[in-house]
């Protein structure tokens, strides 16, 4: 390691803003990056569902020493989307099935490259009162979407299980410990979620579901279904200020001088500071890219791409039904159908999934219902179409009968 510099003796010898890239290549990357990103969601049903890499192969390929010298940024990109990036699961394929695909739309990813490109912040309101107002207006958006009562308040987090994790903290800081109920089909977030609050295991509780695995409660998950790149999860609390008093944290270093003064907690018009409603507190914004989702398509057309996916399960269960060889576990709901092939023994269900994956023409889940192997689809990307449904469909018929 170099010696750090003694204060103002080499400061002539290290030129001003050395990181920085000149504008005209600053254009020239950037397009490529446009072009490679475009062309991978054009030809987004053509290569793998998913495509995993040797571990040595990968480590070759993309290691070697800590580079210590410049080198050019056009073949390390090149290297990145050639390498990096082809060993991937491409949730976005329309023939990527298993759990639950993220088909994420073109204005949502510009939106998040906005949002890196002018380092935006929604840490607290005098650094960053435009990407706040984005992330309240959305999470009143969703608010109204889900029917939830006025005073609702939220946050955006890096997906459900922050959410999860951030919702239950704030319970338990509002209310003390009790006793959590969940059904015996939960989230797997939430136990570990638990597990990290060190919620002992005599206060958890698993209800057991019926032969449909329901309990009789509603409400599926909204994320997965705003069609954004990772990462976004949204929570939404009822009761206001709830997230504030489990969170706020307001050390001398990070008081804002030009601030009015405390943000009014009970309310989501005054300044807030969404580092007060979760554990992050350098904040990316994740609301811009829902933001400019929502206002380039509009709720009426997203609704559609959603009742889309809920069809495609409906036609792929059918598709099943029209063969007896075939048994639907669970009737398709919310774009998800579960089904298993009669008379198949143990692993034959993972053996076929695995031979489909490993070809690349499409991927889908196996999961374990009620103690037995089932396989599951769920088909919310609205770029599959019905020929996408039956050629998964016949291959696995293929593959469990051969
Ligand atoms: C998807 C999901 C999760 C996990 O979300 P991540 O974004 O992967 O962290 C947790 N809980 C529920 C109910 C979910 O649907």
């Amino acid at each position: 390691m170099n010696q750090p510099l003694a204060p103002g003796s080499e400061l002539s010898t290290i030129p001003a803003d050395l990181l920085a890239v000149d504008a005209a290549e600053m254009r020239a990357l950037g397009y490529r990056v446009v072009d490679q990103v475009v062309e991978q969601i054009a030809a987004r049903g053509d290569g793998s569902a998913v495509r995993t890499g040797d571990p040595a192969e990968l480590r070759a390929a993309l290691g070697g020493p800590v580079p210590v010298t410049p080198g050019d940024p056009l073949s390390a990109m090149q290297d990145l989307v050639d390498i990096a990036l082809t060993h991937t699961q491409h949730t976005d394929h329309a023939r990527y099935f298993a759990r639950v695909p993220g088909p994420a739309t073109f204005p949502a990813v510009l939106g998040d490259r906005l949002a890196t490109g002018f380092q935006a912040f929604a840490g607290c309101w005098v650094g960053g009162s435009g990407p706040t107002t984005v992330e309240i207006v959305v999470l009143d958006w969703l608010r109204q979407l889900l029917g939830l009562p006025d005073g609702t308040q939220g946050i955006l987090l890096s997906g459900g299980s922050m959410a999860n994790m951030t919702g239950l903290i704030a319970v338990r800081a509002v209310l003390g410990d009790g006793v959590m109920y969940l059904s015996d089909q939960t989230h797997s977030s939430i136990s570990r979620g638990l597990r990290a609050l060190g919620l002992p295991p005599e206060h958890v509780r698993a209800l057991a579901t019926g032969e449909d695995l329901r309990l009789d409660a509603g409400a599926a998950d909204p994320q997965k279904w705003s069609f954004q790149p990772y990462d976004i999860g949204a929570l939404l609390v009822r009761r206001p200020g709830v997230l504030d008093q489990a969170f706020s944290m307001n050390p001398e270093y990070l008081i804002d001088v030009t601030s009015a003064g405390a943000s009014d907690i009970a309310a989501d018009f005054g300044e807030v500071d969404l580092r007060n409603r979760g554990l992050e507190l350098s904040r990316r914004s994740r609301a811009l890219k829902l933001w400019l989702t929502l206002r380039t398509y509009g709720t009426d057309t997203l609704a559609r791409a959603i009742e889309r996916g809920i069809a495609l399960a409906d036609h792929a269960a059918s598709l099943l039904r029209a063969n007896r060889r075939w048994q639907v576990v669970t009737a398709a709901q919310l774009g998800i159908v579960t089904f298993a092939r009669r008379g198949t023994a143990d692993g034959d269900h993972a053996r076929a999934v695995a031979d489909l994956t490993t070809d690349g023409y499409a991927t889908l889940s196996t999961t374990m219902l009620h103690g037995r192997s089932r396989l599951r689809l769920c088909t919310i990307n609205p770029a599959t179409t019905e020929a996408d449904l039956r050629g998964t469909i016949e291959r696995l018929a293929m593959s469990l009968a051969g």
